[in-house]
C-alpha cells in the first residue's frame, strides 16, 4: 500500500491512500488500525504533501563506497550518523530554496526507510519488523559549508533542504533497487541499493542502539556517487525505481532586508 498526506481541493488535510493515480482517504493510525475510503480524488486534482512528520531524521554518511571515495573520503567502520532536522522537510513539487550563506549546494538521492514500531536495542534478526515502508528523499547539502563547518548540522539543517515523497511504500523490496538523481532531465546519479555499506538491519540496530526510534521516524540510507551542484531555476529529480520520483523545482533565497 502507499500512503499519502495530502490537501484536497477545499483545503483539508488528511492521510490518504494512492491506487492507479488516484488518492482515497484513511482514517485511523497508519501503525495500528485504520480503515480506507474510495479512491476519490484524481492525483493530481490534490496537493501532496510530505507523506510522513517525524520525530528525527537520522542520516548515515558515506554508505555507498563510491560517493566516499569522490570526495577522498574512507568508508567508516560503524554507520556515520547525523541528524536533519524535521523543519528541513518539504513535499514533492515544494521548491527547494537555496541560501545565501553558500555558493554549492548539491543533491543527495537516497533511500528514505519509515520505522513503524518503537524501539530500542532491536536485534539485527527482529529489524525489519520495525520498518514501516520506503520513501524517496534528497539530503541537500550545501557543501562548503559542510567543509568549512567540519561538522554538518548547518550545511544539512537549512529549510527546504529535506525533500521526501511522493508516498510511503509499504510493499517495497529495498535489496537491489536502481536509484537515480536528474538535474534538468540530465542524469547526475545512479547506483543501486544493493551498493550499501550497511544494510538496513544493521543500521536499524546500531541507531537504535544509541537513540529511541518512533513509528514515524525517517532514516537516510546514504547517496551514490555523482552528487552535484543545484542552481537556481534548475528542477531535480530523485527516482528510485519501483518506488517514486520525488520532484522538486530549485530557486535562489534572497537573505531579508535588514
Ligand atoms: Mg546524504
Amino acid at each position: 500500500m502507499r500512503w499519502v498526506r495530502f490537501r484536497t481541493p477545499d483545503g483539508e488535510i488528511h492521510r490518504g491512500w494512492v491506487h492507479e493515480g488516484r488518492v482515497g482517504r484513511v482514517h485511523g493510525s497508519p501503525f495500528d488500525e485504520f480503515e480506507r475510503e474510495d479512491l476519490r480524488w484524481p492525483l493530481d486534482e490534490v496537493k501532496l504533501l510530505p507523506p510522513v512528520t517525524p520525530s528525527k531524521i537520522v542520516c548515515v554518511g558515506r554508505n555507498y563506497a563510491a560517493h566516499a571515495a569522490e570526495h577522498g573520503a574512507e568508508v567508516p567502520s560503524t554507520p556515520l550518523l547525523f541528524l536533519k532536522p524535521p523543519s528541513a522537510i518539504i513535499g514533492p513539487g515544494d521548491t527547494i530554496l537555496l541560501p545565501p550563506q553558500s555558493k554549492r549546494v548539491e543533491h543527495e538521492a537516497e533511500l528514505a526507510v519509515v520505522i513503524g514500531r518503537r524501539g530500542r536495542w532491536i536485534p539485527i534478526d527482529q529489524a525489519w519488523d520495525y520498518v514501516w515502508g520506503y520513501t524517496v528523499a534528497n539530503d541537500v547539502t550545501a557543501r562548503d559549508l559542510q567543509r568549512r563547518d567540519g561538522q554538518w548540522t548547518r550545511a544539512k539543517g537549512f529549510d527546504t533542504f529535506l525533500p521526501l515523497g511522493p508516498w510511503v511504500d509499504t510493499e517495497f523490496d529495498p535489496s537491489d533497487a536502481l536509484i537515480m538523481a536528474r538535474v534538468n532531465d540530465e542524469v547526475r546519479q545512479t547506483g543501486s541499493t544493493r551498493e550499501m555499506v550497511f544494510g538496513i538491519p544493521q543500521l536499524i540496530t546500531f541507531i537504535s542502539s544509541i537513540m529511541t526510534l518512533e513509528p514515524g521516524d525517517v532514516i537516510l540510507t546514504g547517496t551514490p556517487a555523482g552528487v552535484g551542484p543545484l542552481r537556481d531555476g534548475d528542477v531535480v529529480e530523485i527516482e528510485i525505481e519501483g518506488l517514486g520520483v520525488l520532484r522538486n523545482p530549485v530557486r535562489a533565497e534572497a537573505r531579508p532586508a535588514a
